[in-house]
């Protein structure tokens, strides 16, 4: 099923896994990918490594089984480290699975992963996929800009870019205020980009997470979220629950705010994700 068509129908409800470390064995997912599926998500997309930390003919293979079990899946694909003709080989494989939902990237640039010269940006790699198949492929977006742009009109002026290039929906970096999100959305109008906007919402549960988000995510942090976070950082299961309480407060204020779909990074904790569809199944949609 093409992903596009599902915003026309109701406010999408969505799901990211990522594949197992390089050397672990794909079976330790399954049973998250069963639980996953049973929470009948809109969609399951699978993160694919651009640097090789994780295995990616698992990706492939846990998008099929996703797709064997009834449940649409998008496969990630990052351009930068490749050549075209690894792309095109990749497409390949994607069209033999029957995969047709692809979330185009440009990947990360880290002096760890020689870059290759075939692909600049994600828009690039958007014409490419458009020319070797019919595939329903998204981009992403960043409410909070992207870290590599100058400034928030050159990144949303090259988002048109990447939208005019093909890309038939869109999913943000995670965010923790709302208000970032709806200020981006108007931008975003205003710049031309009429395709849906998935908001990506990131669940945090444990303390490294909390780790990761002060350091990298370059995300702003409301007050709120730092009390809670300072408040229950040593307390297990307090910080899992008020973690899982803020993500579905955000996800309520954008369903009540017309947001066309929720894309929630679960980082493959399908008890969090339980505990998250069960409180909006009734909201969200609504
Ligand atoms: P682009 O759209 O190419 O943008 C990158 C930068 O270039 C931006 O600053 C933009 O303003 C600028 N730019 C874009 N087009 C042009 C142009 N035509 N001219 C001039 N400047 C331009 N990474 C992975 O490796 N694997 C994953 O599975 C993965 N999944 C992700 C899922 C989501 C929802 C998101 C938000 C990110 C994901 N990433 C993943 C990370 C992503 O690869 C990085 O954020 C990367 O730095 C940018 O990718 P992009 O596709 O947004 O790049």
């Amino acid at each position: 099923m093409s992903i596009k068509d599902l915003f026309k129908e109701k406010t999408v409800f969505s799901f990211e896994v990522f594949p197992p470390k390089k050397d672990s064995p794909i079976e330790i997912i399954y049973n998250t990918l069963d639980e996953l599926n049973d929470l009948s998500p809109d969609f399951i997309s699978v993160t694919f490594s651009a640097g090789g930390s994780s295995n990616n003919s698992h990706a492939l293979d846990i998008a099929s089984r996703l797709k064997e079990r009834g449940v649409t899946p998008m496969i990630h694909l990052p351009c930068i480290n490749y050549t075209k003709a690894e792309i095109e080989e990749t497409l390949k494989q994607i069209k033999e699975r029957g995969i047709e939902n692809i979330l185009a990237l440009r990947g990360d640039i880290t002096p760890e992963i020689p870059l290759k010269e075939d692909f600049r940006y994600a828009s690039d790699l958007i014409g490419f996929i458009r020319e070797h198949g019919d595939f329903d492929i998204a981009g992403a977006c960043y409410p909070e800009v992207h870290p590599d742009a100058d400034s928030i009109v050159d990144d949303i002026r090259n988002l048109k870019k990447k939208v005019d290039a093909g890309a038939s929906h869109l999913i943000t970096q995670l965010f923790f205020d709302n208000d970032a999100f709806y200020q981006f959305r108007e931008k975003a109008e205003l710049a031309g980009i009429d395709v849906p906007i998935e908001a990506g919402i990131m669940p945090v549960v444990n303390k490294r997470q909390i780790e990761r988000m002060v350091t990298t995510c370059g995300a702003s942090l409301p007050r709120k979220f730092v009390r809670i976070m300072q408040r229950y950082e040593h307390n297990p299961e307090a910080l899992r629950d008020a973690g899982i309480a803020y993500a579905i407060s955000q996800i309520i204020d954008l369903a009540a705010s017309g947001v066309d779909g929720i894309h929630l990074y679960t980082m493959n904790n399908a008890y969090v994700a339980r505990k998250i569809s069960e409180a909006i199944s009734g909201i969200i949609g609504a």
